[in-house]
């Protein structure tokens, strides 16, 4: 019988689907390993940014192409997070209904680490989470993901009379979106223009993050990397901003 550090050697050499990472947790389970070996068998093919992006890239096209396999697998799998959870990625996403990150991404439970605010814009809680995703648990990317017809984005675009009628904390939450729209190109197409706004917030909230320390040590030491994304609704394919000059505000 091979050992479990075999397997784990294994399933990092392969890119496991999850009925074999459900198999090999079975196993594991009948061969009487504890609950922290189990844990560590999970997703050990994901150990650097790029392999993250890489798996959400995956991931995506899984879901727009119909293909989906999660979110959950079956009761193995669930109670073999019970010892703690080992997310590789978190994700600063907007609540938009319309927008679930797992789903959006066809990962399953204790994959993704999740901070989901109207409008994607870091304020101090999603950031102290982050912080948390970073030191404590370890991710290897950071993914500001903005979609497609964003109601927090339009809102930032109406004129400061509207915006005065809101409540005070939703005025607040413009109030971070609106350094990043004040500047737009003119773009007459309505529809390319919210587009440009949404990207251009997310440009923008990469770039307040990059100026934590936290974040700035995590991502010159090669831990994480931050990058962007924009979820087209329609389609549900999410286009990446990985390389500088696509986060470029
Ligand atoms: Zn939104």
């Amino acid at each position: 019988m091979s050992s479990l550090r075999e397997d784990e050697l294994q399933s990092r050499l392969l890119d496991l689907t999850p009925e074999e990472l459900q198999r090999r947790i079975l196993q594991a389970v009948r061969r009487g390993a504890s609950m922290a070996e189990i844990a560590d068998l999970k997703d050990s093919d994901v150990a650097t940014p790029e392999e993250a992006i890489q798996a959400l890239m995956d991931g995506n096209a899984r879901f727009f192409g119909g293909q989906a396999r999660r979110p959950e697998i079956g009761a193995n799998e669930r109670r073999a997070q019970i010892m703690g959870q080992t997310p590789y990625a978190a994700v600063l996403a907007c609540s938009d209904s319309r927008v679930p990150v797992e789903l959006v991404f066809d990962q399953g439970l204790g994959q993704l680490f999740v901070v989901r605010v109207a409008g994607n814009v870091v304020g101090e809680g999603g950031l102290g989470t982050l912080e948390y995703a970073i030191k404590h648990l370890d991710v290897h990317l950071i993914v500001v993901l903005g979609h497609e017809g964003c109601g927090a984005v339009a809102a930032a675009l109406m004129s400061p009379e509207e915006i005065a009628q809101e409540p005070t904390n939703l005025q607040t939450l413009i109030g971070r979106i609106k350094p990043s729209v004040e500047q737009l190109p003119t773009i007459r197409d309505k529809k390319a223009r919210m587009r440009e706004a949404v990207i251009n917030n997310v440009r923008h909230q990469v770039q307040i993050l990059r100026r934590q320390p936290v974040v700035q040590e995590a991502e010159a030491s090669g831990q994480i990397r931050v990058i962007g994304g924009f979820y087209e609704i329609g389609s549900g394919a999410v286009d990446f901003l990985i390389d500088e000059d696509e986060l470029r505000v």
